[in-house]
Formats: structure tokens, C-alpha cells, sequence
């Protein structure tokens, strides 16, 4: 494991109050739900660092967790609550645009659920990644849920909606930390270059 040490640095909203750094950063961004707090969790293997957000319209916020003291990892609000109030959408599309335009180095991540077609709102952030010239890259979340065979049929079915490489995306499972090691070697090796 090269994450030795990960810790919780603080929450922001505004490009103000985002801790400074000149490193490269890397970032994690999906809709609710789709296993991006069990990412970060097994990624850094801590068991509660990522905490779920299950209460749509609460305040949104941007978590910056400090990692062996050397780069951050960004944990931004995921999108995709049902019911949440328009100015709440809103809300969360600034603080999104803001990072997303800031002009700290990063990746981002952006997390889809293995098992779901992508959602009109997976496909706007993608739209949004490329929009902002973002370097990101795909992990689809919770491998383990399907079979070798029902992965290959359900990649034809999202590639209908979205382009990706196979060799250009991460396959994570939380629940069994597979993928693990790849992306983290992916990450170290971007942190190094
Ligand atoms: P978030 O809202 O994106 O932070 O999603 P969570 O990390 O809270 O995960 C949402 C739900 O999916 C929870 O019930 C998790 O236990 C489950 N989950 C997350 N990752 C995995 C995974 O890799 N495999 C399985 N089987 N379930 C997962």
C-alpha cells in the first residue's frame, strides 16, 4: 500500500477557503449512491473517512482529505438526489463549475455504477468535464455486483450512450477493494510525473 496516511482536512464551498497546495490533486465526483464514500474509504482503507451524504438538500460541500501529507484527494457533492429543490441544484452546479474551473492541477475521477446505464445527469458531467478541458478518467463502481459475462454485455449497453476506451477506465469494487492496487498505482504515477 503507498496510501500510508490519509486525514480529513476540511470542507469548503468557496475556491477561498479550499486548502492551498501546488500539487496535483485528484478528485472523485458521481451521482449519490453510486459508491463514491466506499470508494474513497477502501482506497485509503479507512473505514469512515468518506461519509455517505443520504440527506438530499442539506448543505453541500467539498471534502479535502490530506494524503501521506504530500497531495489531496477531493471528495465533491454528488448529484443526482431526486427530490432536491432547484435551488439546490443550482447551488450545487457553482460549486462544482468553481472547482472544476479553478486552476489547481487534477484528475478527477468520475464514478459510474457498473450495473446502471448512465443517467441524463452522468452524461452532463461528462459534457462538463470535457467543457472545462478536466483530465478524467472513468471507474466503474461495484464490480463485484455482476458476473464476468453480464459486465461485457452491460459495457456494449453504456457505450451506446457514452465513448470510452476499455483500456482508458478502472473497474472498483469497494466491497472486495479489487481495482485497488491499479488505481492507486495509477495515481501514484500521475503524482510522480
Ligand atoms: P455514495 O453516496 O456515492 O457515497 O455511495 P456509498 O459509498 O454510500 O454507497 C452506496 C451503497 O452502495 C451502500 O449501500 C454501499 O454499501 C453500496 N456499495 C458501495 N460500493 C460497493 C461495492 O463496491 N460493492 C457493493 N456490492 N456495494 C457497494
Amino acid at each position: 500500500m503507498r496510501i500510508k496516511k490519509t486525514d480529513f482536512i476540511k470542507s469548503a464551498v468557496v475556491i477561498n477557503d479550499y486548502p492551498e497546495t501546488t500539487e496535483i490533486e485528484f478528485a472523485f465526483i458521481g451521482r449519490s449512491n453510486v459508491g463514491k464514500s466506499s470508494l474513497i474509504n477502501s482506497l485509503t482503507n479507512r473505514r469512515n473517512l468518506a461519509r455517505t451524504s443520504k440527506t438530499p438538500g442539506r448543505t453541500q460541500l467539498i471534502n479535502f482529505f490530506d494524503v501521506n501529507e504530500d497531495f489531496y484527494f477531493v471528495d465533491l457533492p454528488g448529484y443526482g438526489f431526486a427530490k432536491v429543490p432547484e435551488a439546490v441544484k443550482k447551488n450545487w452546479g457553482k460549486i462544482i463549475a468553481d472547482y472544476l474551473n479553478s486552476d489547481r492541477e487534477k484528475i478527477v475521477f468520475l464514478l459510474l455504477d457498473i450495473r446502471r446505464v448512465p443517467s441524463a445527469e452522468d452524461i452532463e458531467m461528462l459534457k462538463w468535464l470535457e467543457h472545462y478541458s478536466i483530465n478524467y478518467y472513468i471507474i466503474f463502481t461495484k464490480t463485484d455486483k455482476l458476473s464476468n459475462n453480464q459486465k461485457f454485455k452491460q459495457l456494449k449497453e453504456i457505450k451506446k450512450k457514452l465513448e470510452f476506451d476499455n483500456k482508458d477506465v478502472f473497474f472498483y469494487s469497494a466491497l472486495k477493494n479489487t481495482g485497488r492496487e491499479e488505481l492507486e498505482e495509477f495515481i501514484f504515477d500521475e503524482r510522480e510525473k
